[in-house]
């Protein structure tokens, strides 16, 4: 007989373990207290981001991931742009920066290319041409529609690998066993995996005395679909960006690039602002973020950090259509010493959290090392 796995949480985190634990034959059930994924999942830029990861096994992980996109969409058809990355430089010390991990990416690992202005427009129409000095073109970023993309997941799941999902399923407690509890259901599995993303201490509380796992909100905003059918390119990220991704903390450079922003626009540190856009296949671009931790969160999104965030977009991109159809926040757990938190709580019991903000590049990475690892 099969062994027996509940995954609770259908984020990409419990997805990515459903599928590749079903592909190792445990029969498995996911349960999720939505009546659809609505957390960190569907609220992101649907950026598959390899370039933003350390080189090491970190990168490795996040380039396991992207196979699985790719081979997720061979199978089923859903739409996996192989759009690519800008990293765009209008000031020289961005510049700098850029050349300086150009020259160390390859023998780490990365496949990027530094473009001269022309030929950096000529590929990203959604660059702003005004002080532009070159970009960062890296050809391993992968786009996905964030609002599609856990749903269709869902569906294949259940139907190619025989995942059970119980929709509107509140698990209230974890008992030894293991023993999953929802609703009036109390069931016994082999292996339990809770993947709750920011609510991660709602049901081990005691697991997370002192680890450093802190949740994180993100305010994102959304414009109408551009007109006809412009593109901006690969995904477009600034000068802001590279003091965000660890990637970058190789170039000597950095040092001074972030200290120069830091007394520039101290405002933009206050609320951890950088600036990046993807466009899913309908033509609404989406544009963020922001970064608030900890007892700094609050349930208001803030004016002041819309107005910011489009302030610095509108110096480094163009759009012909700005826009803001929609806005939102997310929140996120993040682990700062590493790609995953992992806990075992009980014999049985593991929690799979804190992929931060690269939970769309590194959760099937994330899971094939799990199960890969797993007896
Ligand atoms: C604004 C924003 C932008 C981002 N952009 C990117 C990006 O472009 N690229 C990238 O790689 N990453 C990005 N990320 C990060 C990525 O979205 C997250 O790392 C990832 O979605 C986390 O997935 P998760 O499954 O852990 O959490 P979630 O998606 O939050 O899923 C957790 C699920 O668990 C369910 N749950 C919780 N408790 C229970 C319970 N007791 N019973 C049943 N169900 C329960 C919740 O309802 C939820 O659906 C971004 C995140 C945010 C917020």
């Amino acid at each position: 007989m099969k062994p027996s796995l509940a995954v609770v949480g259908g984020g990409i985190v419990g997805l990515a373990h459903a599928w590749s634990a079903a592909e190792r034959g445990w029969k498995v059930t996911l349960l999720e207290r939505h009546a659809r994924a609505q957390g960190a999942t569907v609220r992101n830029f649907g950026m598959v981001w390899p370039i933003g990861q350390p080189a090491g096994r970190a990168l490795d992980v996040a380039k396991v991931s992207r196979a699985r996109w790719l081979q997720f969409s061979k199978a089923t058809g859903f739409p996996v742009s192989e759009c690519g990355s800008i990293h765009l430089a209008h000031r020289p010390d961005e510049w700098e920066v850029l050349q300086q991990f150009a020259a160390v990416a390859p023998e780490m690992g990365y496949d990027c290319e530094v473009l001269g202005r022309e030929a950096t427009l000529a590929r990203a129409p959604g660059a702003n041409s005004q002080g532009l000095l070159g970009g960062l073109f890296s050809p391993m970023e992968l786009g996905v529609d964030p609002n599609q993309a856990a749903a269709d997941l869902a569906a294949w799941l259940t139907e190619r690998h025989g995942v059970t999902i119980h929709w509107n399923a509140m698990v209230g407690a974890v008992t030894p066993g293991p023993q999953v509890q929802w609703g009036s259901q109390k069931l016994s599995f082999d292996r339990v995996l809770l993947c709750s993303g920011s609510d991660f201490a709602d049901l081990f509380p005691q697991a997370f005395a002192g680890a450093d796992l802190r949740n994180c909100k993100l305010q994102m905003l959304e414009t109408r679909n551009q007109p006809g059918q412009w593109r901006i390119g690969p995904h477009l990220a600034s000068g802001l960006t590279l003091r965000h991704y660890a990637n970058f903390q190789v170039c000597p450079g950095l040092k001074a690039l972030a200290g120069r922003i830091a007394q520039e626009t101290p405002e933009l540190d206050r609320y951890g602002i950088h600036v990046m856009a993807s466009q899913p296949a309908d033509g609404r671009v989406i544009l963020g973020d922001s970064h608030e931790y900890g007892d700094e969160i609050t349930p208001f999104d803030q004016t002041i950090i819309e107005d910011l965030m489009l302030r610095e977009l509108r110096k480094v991109f163009h759009l012909p259509d700005w826009t803001i159809r929609r806005r939102w926040h997310g929140i996120y757990a993040k682990y700062p010493a590493g790609y995953a938190f992992r806990v075992d709580p009980i014999p049985g019991v593991s929690v799979c959290t804190g992929t931060g903000g690269s939970g769309m590049t590194m959760s099937f990475g994330i899971a094939e090392e799990f199960w890969n690892e797993e007896p």
